[in-house]
């Protein structure tokens, strides 16, 4: 029994999906303590868009930790957390022609979650809020309310209210057909749904499958909010932050969302951070009123300014598109030619295969972490392969990541051929 077995709490999950210790990491490269290299397209759960410690945004944080520049500082004015709100305005709000204010919640995905939900129910004054099937936005008792996963919900302890959770986009089969039902459950009085607050959605499903909202489903899900005086929360903690290809993964469907959670990849670094960027007019706080002693991660200020300069132009944004289309067009050629029911699906580098028979994409991952490529498996039933490469990594590292994917995926369906076989005789 290793250390981590013997100290660490039953709760711990990578370190069981990938059971070696790691020592070392550069860019879109991981090594453990043996020396092994493994290609990481899991990337912190989408924290590390740029990959492991990226040169210019180390350089940027070694120089300010140097400098004895302060570190904590709860949310007083530091010249930190000014260089990051000016520059985020300048590159990322101000082209976007967007003008929120911005919010340090506290350092985690699911501390932005809970300060959005707060606060569309007291400037709404009302209490329910729309979630969607397969959602996930965290694992606080708030977040854990609007999300679906019936594992995850369970763990709460606790009755979860307060929501309604409806079909996301296609989760009928029928195209768009799930927004007139919830258009008739908000207009008919005996449908038994209180009026909401807000619904609060991803673009692309993470956790919950790799389900992508269509752009005329997010666009509808928008006017519809708006018809009902109710307010858009999208959670781009995940998918943003150039995951899909833009910055933000509404800017395709051209949304403009009331509150905004951006998390993960936002410090540029895996340092932790979050913040929830909200419409100004409904910036209702009164100080203080949602506090917390780490909302001002100073090194991850330094390191998320120095990561904006990637999106001083559009080189990244371009290099994504371009790298996403040959994800996309190989993991459609795996799919269909793995012999099983398969499809690729996702969008710009936040891509999968899911497949219908149970167990597969699980094997599959053992598979690519036995030939050296970390990546995880995602959906309720962990039916769809997952990869969220850093955006950063070079056409060699695609490359060679998804032949492991396409060597592992063959392996693991003969596999399960050959056991069926075998009980079947
Ligand atoms: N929202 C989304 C869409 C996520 O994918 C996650 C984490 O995976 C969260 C919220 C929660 O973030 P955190 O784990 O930092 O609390």
């Amino acid at each position: 029994m290793n250390v981590i077995e013997r100290h660490e709490s039953a709760v711990r999950s990578y370190c069981r999906s990938f059971p070696r210790t790691f020592t070392q990491a550069r860019g879109h490269e991981i090594w453990d303590r043996e020396g092994r290299r493994y290609l990481d397209f899991f990337a912190g759960a989408g924290a590390l868009n740029y990959g492991h410690n990226h040169p210019e945004l180390k350089r940027a944080l070694l120089d300010y930790v140097e400098s004895d520049g302060i570190a904590h500082s709860l949310d007083m004015a530091t010249g930190a957390k000014e260089a990051f709100l000016e520059r985020f305005h300048q590159v990322i709000l101000e082209p976007r022609g967007l003008s929120h204010r911005v919010m340090f919640p506290g350092p985690t995905g699911t501390n932005a979650v809970e300060a959005a939900l707060k606060l569309a129910r007291k400037v709404t004054g009302r209490t329910n809020v729309l979630s969607f099937t397969n959602g996930f936005h965290g694992m606080t008792l708030g977040s854990l309310s609007v999300t679906g996963n019936g594992f995850k919900r369970a763990g709460a302890g606790l009755p979860l209210n307060g929501t309604t959770t409806l079909p996301f986009d296609g989760y009928s089969g029928a195209e768009a057909g799930s927004l007139e039902l919830v258009e008739r459950l908000l207009e008919d009085s005996g449908s038994g749904v209180d009026a909401p607050a807000a619904a609060i959605v991803e673009t692309v499903q993470g956790e919950g499958g790799l389900n992508v909202a269509s752009r005329p489903w997010l666009q509808g899900l928008e006017q519809l909010l708006r018809r009902h005086g109710a307010l858009l929360i999208l959670d781009d903690i995940q998918a943003g932050c150039g995951r899909t290809g833009r910055f933000f993964s509404f800017e395709e469907a051209g949304l403009r969302p009331d509150l905004v959670c951006l998390s993960k990849s936002i410090s540029g670094y895996g340092l932790p951070m979050s913040l929830v960027l909200i419409r100004p007019d409904l910036d209702d706080w009164e100080p203080g009123e949602h506090n917390g002693t780490f909302r001002g991660n100073n090194h991850a200020f330094v390191t998320a300014t120095a990561a904006l300069e990637f999106w001083a132009g559009d080189e990244l944004e371009r290099e994504t598109a371009r790298k996403a289309a040959t994800a996309a067009a190989r993991l459609e050629e795996i799919a269909a030619g793995c012999g099983v029911p398969a499809t690729a699906r996702g969008r710009g580098l936040m891509r999968g295969i899911a497949f219908e028979a149970e167990g597969l994409a699980g094997a599959a991952a053992r598979g690519c972490f036995e030939r050296g490529l970390i990546l995880e498996t995602s959906g309720a039933e962990d039916q769809v392969l997952k990869l969220l490469p850093p955006l950063t990594l070079g056409d060699e590292a695609l490359d060679e990541g998804l032949g492991i994917i396409e060597e592992s995926v063959r392996a693991a369906v003969q596999a399960s051929a050959a056991s069926a076989a075998g009980g079947a005789s």
